[in-house]
């Protein structure tokens, strides 16, 4: 029996022309025509004026939070209810991560926690400098509510769009949202580069800024000089490459991840033990991953984790959703505001597999054999 993966790298054939060209040219390096193209895809898909190509998401959500002038003492706000990539940044930089619950409605950030925590944090006379907000399994977050509170409060956002390429509310994609906002392509993502990601912005200095912080901070010089400290975060013109040709065929990667979720959604129809992640009036998720929730109040002791083994043991790959941040063993001593949405959708949640490359025979195989286990 083939393994079924939980979302593997789907090439669409278009990747290798602009790879091939980059040997052709010589432009194996860390700039290139590709990267200039790739940002340029990026900035007109998301409708966002500005992209810098990163190496990583994570390093894209690092040199935001270098540019927002986070330091030492500082406090940042986040959705608990994600991957570590977004809150480890936070550390990176000496300031303190500040954790907030989510809503049952979109599974993201709360908006009144987020107040909550805001005023909670300048109470302890904190100075909160920016919150993210992460739009997890490609699903938007109650973003006008979250715009509102930061506005109010003066505290800048960026959007952790890692896992919602491709994604929007009302109509306009995430990604634009925040006043720095970041994505990932890395290998399990809806479209890949292998590994890399990006930061865009309306802001054009930002993103000049952050080219420059990711290219060693090289002063205007002949010679090798830096008044500041830099990184090495660009992305080469390789990966941008396969980043070209999988922007070509995004639309359909989401179309597609969208039909695996229907037909999950359809062959569960009426079995009131199995619940589907919610899509608001107004989104349109990418549902980059299948998720769903065992009610085992109903399901006579067939838990998530019995249902995730079940599945391995027939080379399905399924996982348990994101353990929430609040909850891991490196963030014990962090501060947390909300209640206990997250762990229940940690404890109960299970993510299906959701690769756009699945096929029909495959989807058949996954249902048939949570039916069995279910009973
Ligand atoms: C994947 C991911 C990231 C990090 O992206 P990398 O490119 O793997 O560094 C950040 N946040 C979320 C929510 C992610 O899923």
């Amino acid at each position: 029996m083939n393994k079924i993966w939980l979302s593997s790298p789907h090439m669409s054939g278009h990747e290798q022309k602009y790879v091939q060209e980059a040997f052709e040219t010589n432009w194996v390096a860390p700039l290139g025509p590709n990267v200039d193209g790739f940002e340029q895809d990026l900035s007109r898909y998301v409708g966002v004026g500005h992209a810098a190509a990163l190496s990583s998401g994570t390093a894209a959500l690092h040199l935001a939070l270098v540019m927002l002038g986070v330091g030492q003492g500082d406090v940042v706000i986040c959705q608990s209810f994600t991957f570590a990539a977004s809150a480890n940044p936070i550390v990176y930089q000496g300031a303190t991560p500040v954790f907030v619950d989510s809503e049952w409605e979109t599974w993201n950030i709360c908006p009144e926690a987020l107040e909550e925590a805001i005023k909670g944090e300048r109470a302890k006379g904190k100075n909160v400098k920016a919150v993210i907000v992460v739009h997890l399994y490609g699903m938007p977050a109650k973003i006008d509510e979250i715009i509102d509170v930061c506005a109010h409060y003066e505290v800048p956002l960026i959007e952790d769009a890692a896992e919602g390429l491709g994604a929007s509310w009302q109509g306009r994609k995430l990604g634009s949202f925040g006043k720095l906002n970041i994505l990932s392509f890395n290998g399990n993502k809806i479209i890949t580069t292998s590994g890399g990601g990006a930061l865009l912005s309306d802001d054009e200095k930002l993103i000049q800024q952050s080219r420059f912080l990711a290219t060693q901070a090289r002063d205007n010089a002949p010679h090798y000089q830096h008044s500041q400290i830099g990184y090495n975060y660009r992305m080469s013109n390789i990966c941008a490459g396969i980043g070209r040709g999988q922007m070509q065929v995004i639309d359909e990667r989401v179309s597609q991840r969208r039909a695996n979720f229907a037909w999950y959604q359809q062959a569960f129809e009426g079995d009131d033990r199995i619940a589907f992640q919610p899509e608001r009036e107004g989104s349109y998720a990418n549902r980059w991953l299948s998720c769903i929730r065992v009610d085992v109040t109903k399901t006579s002791g067939v838990t998530r984790e019995v249902l995730r083994m079940a599945l391995a043991a027939e080379s399905i790959e399924a996982r348990p959703l994101w353990k929430p941040m609040h909850l891991q063993p490196v963030f014990e001593d962090t501060p947390y505001y909300g209640g206990q949405i997250a762990q229940t959708l940690f404890d109960d949640g299970l993510c299906l597999p959701s690769g756009s490359n699945l096929t029909e025979e495959d989807l058949q195989r996954v249902v048939e054999a949570m039916k069995r286990t279910l009973g």
